[in-house]
């Protein structure tokens, strides 16, 4: 059992076979962030380390990444920045394309949003194979952004994602692990 402020996180990620496709496991979050207790354990976690850090932007992946890294934000009393899927963003934007099993995805940011030096804690829900972080740390580095560190609730280390951020020099913090993908 891995038990964090007394509270099990692990315990409260639902796992739902074959979805969105057949031999995925999906690691659904939403059981735990309905729960108070739950909510509250993983955004203190999430943000623990980075307490008395310099961050000047929390930064979340579309889309759960933005209900855990607004959270962050306001606890850590910094102002929150949103990466979107393509065309979703209203004023200019950068954009960085990444490839997924099938084709061919785009992260997007307003082209305003950071200024050059500016420190970014990184923040979504899962990394798997690392695809959309790897996406989102290229285009916060075309902005001049120095990625202070990445910050996820769930691992899935056999699908190579936190290593291949961490390979490239990026600080990876994630609470839970699950094997396999
Ligand atoms: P990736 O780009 O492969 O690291 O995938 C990360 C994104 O896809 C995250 O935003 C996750 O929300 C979602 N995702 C990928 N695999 C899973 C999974 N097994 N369970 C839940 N979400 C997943």
């Amino acid at each position: 059992m891995d038990l964090r402020y007394g509270f099990d996180i692990k315990r409260y990620i639902r796992t739902i076979p074959d979805y969105p496709k057949k031999g995925v496991q999906f690691r659904d979050i939403t059981t735990l962030m309905s729960d108070p207790h739950g909510f509250r354990a993983s955004i203190d976690e999430l943000m623990w380390p980075f307490l008395a850090m310099e961050i000047d932007y929390v930064v979340g992946i579309e889309a759960r990444g933005f209900i855990l890294g607004g959270a962050v934000a306001h606890e850590l009393g910094r102002g929150f920045i949103p990466i979107r899927k393509k065309g979703k963003l209203p004023f200019k934007t950068i954009g960085k394309d990444y490839s997924l099993e099938y084709g061919v995805d785009r992260v997007e940011m307003h082209s305003d949003a950071i200024k050059k030096g500016d420190k970014i804690l990184l923040i979504d829900d899962l990394i798997a194979t690392g695809g959309t972080a790897v996406a989102a740390t290229e285009l916060l580095h075309d902005s001049g952004a120095e990625i202070v560190a990445a910050a996820f609730i769930v691992d899935l280390p056999d699908l190579g994602g936190s290593k291949k951020l961490r390979d490239k020099n990026i600080k990876v913090h994630t609470l839970v692990q699950f094997e396999g993908d």
